[in-house]
């Protein structure tokens, strides 16, 4: 079936400890085009962009006490478009069967994640960030040979 992706794009965002200046700089870079979502994120990362940039982003919970579950369960329950997460590569996290649940999820619903700036870029300069898209998904069911 396919998915139909409003304009406005519920965007969850997430960064690593270590990784936080960088998704605030880049959220600095991108305030305008970040505008018009609706944006969420952990507990931490959200309240920092939220000071930093002024941009209206809902808190869940900080990722290492759930947040990052809640943000896998919003996908799985088709709430949320996008996801981008600046996720450190060379720490150990205490969190980390909820981060790889949290990716795993995100490719069984096909839902675009960007797990670094490169990629992050690359998401807020197509033209679908801003405008309307279906596509269809290609779910992973495991059922199917
Ligand atoms: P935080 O969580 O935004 O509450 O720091 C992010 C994470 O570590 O997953």
């Amino acid at each position: 079936m396919a998915r139909h992706v409003a304009g406005a794009k519920r965007i969850a965002l997430i960064a690593h400890d270590n990784m936080k200046a960088g998704l605030i700089d880049w959220c600095r870079e991108h305030k305008a085009a970040l505008e018009g979502h609706e944006l969420c994120g952990t507990g931490t990362t959200s309240r920092l962009i939220r000071e930093a940039t002024g941009l209206h982003v809902k808190s869940f919970l900080s990722g290492p006490l759930g947040g990052d579950q809640q943000v896998g369960a919003t996908l799985a329950e088709g709430r949320l478009d996008m996801v981008i997460f600046f996720s450190d590569p060379l720490t150990a996290q205490p969190h980390d069967p909820d981060v790889k649940a949290l990716l795993r999820i995100a490719q069984v619903y096909d839902v675009p994640i960007a797990l670094n700036r490169s990629s992050a870029d690359f998401f807020v300069t197509s033209p679908f960030f801003a405008e309307e898209y279906s596509y269809e998904p290609h779910i992973v069911d495991g059922r199917r040979p």
